[in-house]
Parts: structure tokens; C-alpha cells; sequence
């Protein structure tokens, strides 16, 4: 079976092509700046493993019409498409940000799902409404395939409230659904799975803490396989340090900002969500400038890189508290796959707790799933690749064949 899996942004669609019989990739790509001046496609086509077609190009799309139109046309191209009509693909995956309460698990799409993501757009003002129009452009384009919604808020319904419910006047979750939600939930999934699958055991017999360190950045507390809490609230900007996020702030900073230096706002919401961070720390937020900024001894990069990794301590130590037994601990996404530093700052003198580092595991690079904990240590320390994609595609399958049977 073909699975289409996309990704709708404001101004972008990412997608990738999956044969599920052996979960390969067959395309991918993106297209970038859409209705912009100049837009920017990348396609690759992979005819056989090693092997990779690439086309790009800068053309103008006016709308997410026209680019979803140009990507189908070029799935079927003789030249880089894998595909000889738009009929090969089975279903569409798309991923879809908030499912608030309603949504605990991937979903076929029908008017009734459209409407519930239509009502979520305020918790998720700038996702989902692209999101619905990628749903809408797919069902016209490739109207005999199943549409299913994947969506980043569902892996973490399961928080119990006292997790999830923020000690303000009842009324605003009640009336308002002002609640913790958490997102990258498709990511700790699929690390949670496949941490399982890497110690051989049922995941619904572990215990987990999964960091997910790319440019947003969040954990979650995994309890018998099923989500417990995570680092996320409402909003993404909750939690750890991020990219260019605060994460967690005392809440009357916003106020003092607003009554001392007169900040609007929507000049605070900037101010967390863009300017702070590691970017407000040293004025980089990404992590591989900052190192090297660190190596030249340079002060402000220090200073990120503690603050960034003693939060991600706080935070496992809290987990820890939360899961009482605790079976492993998996770092993944861009930082925490990539960055031998950051493991190492945030787990020093974890020891006691029965978390010890393997400083050679720990430099070691191998693109699979991998252990750098040393053999006593007590929680393994494992670094999984995640893979969005693969997790939306598998989501998607087991939705079609449910309604298949
Ligand atoms: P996104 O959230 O956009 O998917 P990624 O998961 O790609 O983000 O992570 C982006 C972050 O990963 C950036 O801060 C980047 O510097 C960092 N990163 C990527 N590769 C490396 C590397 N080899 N070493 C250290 N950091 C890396």
C-alpha cells in the first residue's frame, strides 16, 4: 500500500511517499514560500535505496493549490515520479497540530473530524488552519484515497489531570479548555517504540523519559507505554529552554514587562517565543554555532548551554519522581541525536540515580538506535532517530485497515 504523508505550514508543504509493504521511501520533498515572490520546491525521487533523483527549482505558486498540484504531478512523472497515476496511493497522511480532547488517536477524515480541527484553531491559531487547507487541497486532488488526520496532541491524552490541569479557576478548563495539551506527540511515540522494540520488551511494560531536542524542544514521562506527563502546556512555549523559546518563565513576567516597559502583547509573545531561548541567551539559536561559540571559550555560549541543559536535568529529575522505576531514558531530534555535549551536560551527576553515561557510546556515531549508558547503569541512556514521517505513515495504515476489514 502507498501512503502519502504531509505536512501543511503556513506557507509550505512537506511530503514523502511511502510503499508500506517494506515502509520504504519512495519520494520526498518540499515546497517552500508558497504565494511569496519566489517559491522553492525540492523533489527527490529514490528509485532503489542508494540511489536518489533530485530535481529543484524556483517557481512561483500562487496558493497551496498550485504547489500540491505540481508535487501529484511530479509523483507521477516519468523522469522522478515512482508512481504511474495518482491512483497508486492508497491514503494520505497528514499531520495535523491540535486535536485538543477530542482527538486521542489518528482518525479517518469525514466533515464531523474537519469541523472539530476547524473549532481547535484558537488553541492553534497559526497550524491548524493550514493543516485544514492541506486536508481540503488533498481530498480534491486525490479524491479516492482515505484521508486521515495524525495528530500532534493525541500521544499525550492520556496525562491524567492532575497532570494535565493548571491551578487556575476551574472554570477556564471547563468553559475555555485552558489545560496542558503537549505536542511533538508523534515523536514520542515513535522513540517510545522503538526504545521498545532496541531493549526487547512490550512497550507497555516500560517506563520512559523520551527528550525531544530539535528547535522546539520537549520530554515526556512514558508510564507502561502510555503518556504521564510532558514538559509542553497550551501552547509549545512551555517547558524547556528552546531554540528561540523561554519555555518555563514565572507568569508574572509578562505583566511586569507589560506594566514596567510598557510591552504590547503581542511584543511579549514575540519576545518569548522568538527572541528567548538560547537565541536570548547568546544570540544564536542554533546549537551548532553556539558550540562552536563554546569551544572559543566565548561566555554567553557557556551560559546557554548551562541553562538550556540544567533545565533538561530539572525535568528528568521530576520524571523520575513521577515514574517512581524508571527503564530508560531516550534523547532524539536534532540536538539530542546529534549533540555529544548536551547529553553529557545534562546527565552529569545523574550517577546516583542510576544514570551513567559511557563517554565512548556516548561519542560514538551510528545513525540507528543505540545505547551510551554504561552496562550497570540502571536506566539505559539510549539515542533513537525519530522519524514523523514513518510514525504518521504507520498511523495512517492501521486507520485504513481498520475500515478496510
Ligand atoms: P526541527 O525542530 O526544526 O525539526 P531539528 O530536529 O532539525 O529541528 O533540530 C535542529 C537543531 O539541531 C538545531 O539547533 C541544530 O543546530 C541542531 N543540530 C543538527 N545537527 C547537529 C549536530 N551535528 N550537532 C549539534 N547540533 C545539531
Amino acid at each position: 500500500m502507498k501512503i502519502l504523508v504531509i505536512n501543511t505550514g503556513s506557507s509550505s508543504i512537506k511530503y514523502e511517499l511511502f510503499d508500506m509493504t517494506d515502509e520504504y521511501v519512495m519520494a520526498s520533498g518540499n515546497v517552500e514560500r508558497i504565494a511569496e515572490a519566489q517559491s522553492f520546491l525540492t523533489h527527490q525521487y529514490f528509485p532503489e535505496p542508494e540511489k536518489v533523483v533530485e530535481k529543484k527549482e524556483s517557481v512561483f505558486f500562487k496558493n497551496h493549490e498550485a504547489a500540491f498540484e505540481c508535487i501529484a504531478e511530479l509523483l507521477k512523472d516519468k523522469k522522478v515520479g515512482p508512481i504511474k497515476n495518482a491512483a497508486d496511493i492508497t491514503a494520505v497522511g497528514h499531520r495535523v497540530v491540535h486535536g485538543g480532547e477530542r482527538f486521542k488517536a489518528p482518525v479517518l477524515i469525514n466533515e464531523s473530524v474537519v469541523t472539530a480541527i476547524r473549532e481547535h484553531i484558537p488553541l492553534a491559531p497559526l497550524h491548524n488552519p493550514a493543516n485544514l487547507k492541506g486536508i481540503e487541497i488533498a481530498g480534491n486532488i486525490l479524491p479516492n484515497a482515505y484521508q486521515i488526520a495524525v495528530f500532534d496532541t493525541a500521544f499525550h491524552q492520556s496525562m491524567p489531570r492532575k497532570a494535565f490541569l493548571y491551578a487556575l479557576p476551574l472554570e477556564l478548563y471547563k468553559k475555555y479548555k485552558v489545560r496542558r495539551y503537549g505536542f511533538h506527540g508523534t515523536s514520542h511515540a515513535f522513540v517510545a517504540e522503538q526504545a521498545a522494540q532496541y531493549l526487547g520488551k512490550p512497550l507497555k511494560e516500560l517506563n520512559l523519559i523520551t527528550i525531544h531536542l530539535g528547535n522546539g524542544c520537549s520530554m515526556a514521562a512514558i508510564q507502561q507505554g502510555r503518556c504521564v506527563d510532558t514538559s509542553m502546556g497550551m501552547t509549545p512555549l512551555e517547558g524547556l529552554v528552546m531554540g528561540t523559546r523561554s519555555g518555563d518563565i514565572d507568569p508574572a513576567i509578562p505583566l511586569y514587562l507589560a506594566d514596567y516597559l510598557n510591552l504590547s502583547l503581542k511584543d511579549i509573545d514575540r519576545l518569548l517565543n522568538k527572541e528567548s531561548g538560547l537565541k536570548g541567551l547568546c544570540g544564536e539559536n542554533d546549537l551548532r554555532e553556539i558550540i562552536k561559540k563554546y569551544e572559543s571559550s566565548d561566555e554567553s555560549a557557556q551560559l546557554a548551554l548551562e541553562v538550556y541543559t540544567y533545565r533538561i536535568k530539572k525535568y528528568i529529575g521530576a520524571y523520575l519522581a513521577v515514574l517512581g522505576r524508571c527503564h530508560g531514558i531516550v534523547f532524539t531530534a536534532g540536538i539530542g541525536e546529534n549533540s555529544v555535549l548536551i547529553r553529557e551536560m545534562a546527565l552529569s551527576g545523574l550517577e546516583p540515580l542510576g544514570i551513567i553515561l559511557d563517554d565512548k557510546r556516548n561519542h560514538s556515531f551510528v545513525r540507528d538506535a543505540r545505547e551510551i549508558s554504561l552496562e550497570e547503569s540502571l536506566i539505559k541512556v539510549m539515542v533513537i532517530p525519530t522519524n514523523e514521517e514513518l510514525e504518521i505513515a504507520r498511523a495512517t495504515l492501521e486507520v485504513v485497515l481498520q475500515h478496510q476489514s
